[in-house]
């Protein structure tokens, strides 16, 4: 028989007759498994200037709310836009 195992080191046990199967156990199991995320999170990018070099900085005070807040902006470093 074979182990759908063998690629990953299984958080959870479960009975599966394949992969995919597993895959679907999974994700009703652990729906935010990182092994269910195989597509890449898509990077993020300025979009004035498309470059990935992005940073995240804390919003410290919204001018439209007057309360903090935790949020975060992102900054391109290459152009220093917040998006
Ligand atoms: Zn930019």
């Amino acid at each position: 028989m074979n182990t759908v195992s063998t690629s990953f080191t299984p958080l959870y046990t479960f009975e599966a007759v394949d992969l995919e199967d597993a895959k679907e156990q999974l994700k009703e199991v652990m729906p935010n498994s990182p092994l269910l995320s195989n597509k890449t999170v898509p990077k993020v990018q300025c979009p004035y200037c498309f470059s990935t070099e992005v940073q995240l900085v804390p919003k410290k005070f919204s001018l439209l709310t007057g309360i903090m807040t935790n949020g975060f902006n992102r900054v391109c470093v290459r152009c220093q836009r917040k998006f």
